[in-house]
């Protein structure tokens, strides 16, 4: 499908969630959908938990301290944001980032879910349990982060959260070595 076309399908999923008022006591206390960014037809997709403040302010998602990082680790293997598109399981910010809860990860599951049928990635990067635990259930991200897992034809590799890691050395430094093996993970599919 030509991209255009992806563009056009994801922006009328946006539209959907809206229009379908979907998890309303989110979209209340919340500025805006923050529903995803980057190119409609990129090999590389990240999900990251649920927007912060400065994404529930801007509508981007991961433009703060823990967007920063994921965009140094992605300039590390030669990627810019442009390049791979980036969003969350949940799309409304939780009110003072707490967790986001098992309805809210359910409620916006299946508009994920068609986000990555358009977009038909290579290769989904689960940024935290959250969103490792919504499309890989049943795994622990101590035990299986880093490696390559493929799952209803689809293939996934579960990182630990840049903003879980960014402020402790040790998950910090498995997050960057963890980040590396992209590449080789895209070019050994298919
Ligand atoms: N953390 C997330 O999980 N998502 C964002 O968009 C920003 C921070």
């Amino acid at each position: 499908m030509p991209k255009a076309d992806k563009q056009a399908l994801l922006e009328q999923i946006k539209a959907d969630i809206i229009k379908r008022n979907i998890c309303p006591d989110l979209a209340q206390q919340a500025t805006q959908l923050v529903f995803g960014e980057g190119s409609a037809d990129a090999d590389l997709v990240f999900i990251g938990e649920a927007p912060g403040k400065n994404e529930d302010l801007q509508g981007e998602p991961f433009v703060g301290a823990a967007g920063k990082f994921l965009n140094e680790m992605l300039a590390g293997i030669g990627l810019e944001r442009k390049d791979v598109y980036i969003t969350n399981i949940v799309k409304y910010r939780p009110p003072n980032n707490r967790d986001p809860l098992p309805d809210e990860k359910a409620a916006f599951l299946p508009f994920l879910r068609t986000q990555l049928e358009i977009i038909k990635p290579k290769l989904v990067v689960t940024l935290g349990r959250h969103s490792m635990d919504s499309l890989l259930p049943g795994l622990q991200i101590s035990k299986v982060h880093g490696q390559p897992k493929r799952y209803r034809d689809q293939v996934y590799l579960p990182l630990f959260h840049p903003a879980a890691a960014l402020y402790n050395g040790g998950m910090r430094q498995t997050l960057i070595d963890d980040f590396q093996k992209i590449p080789k993970v895209l070019t050994a599919i298919n």
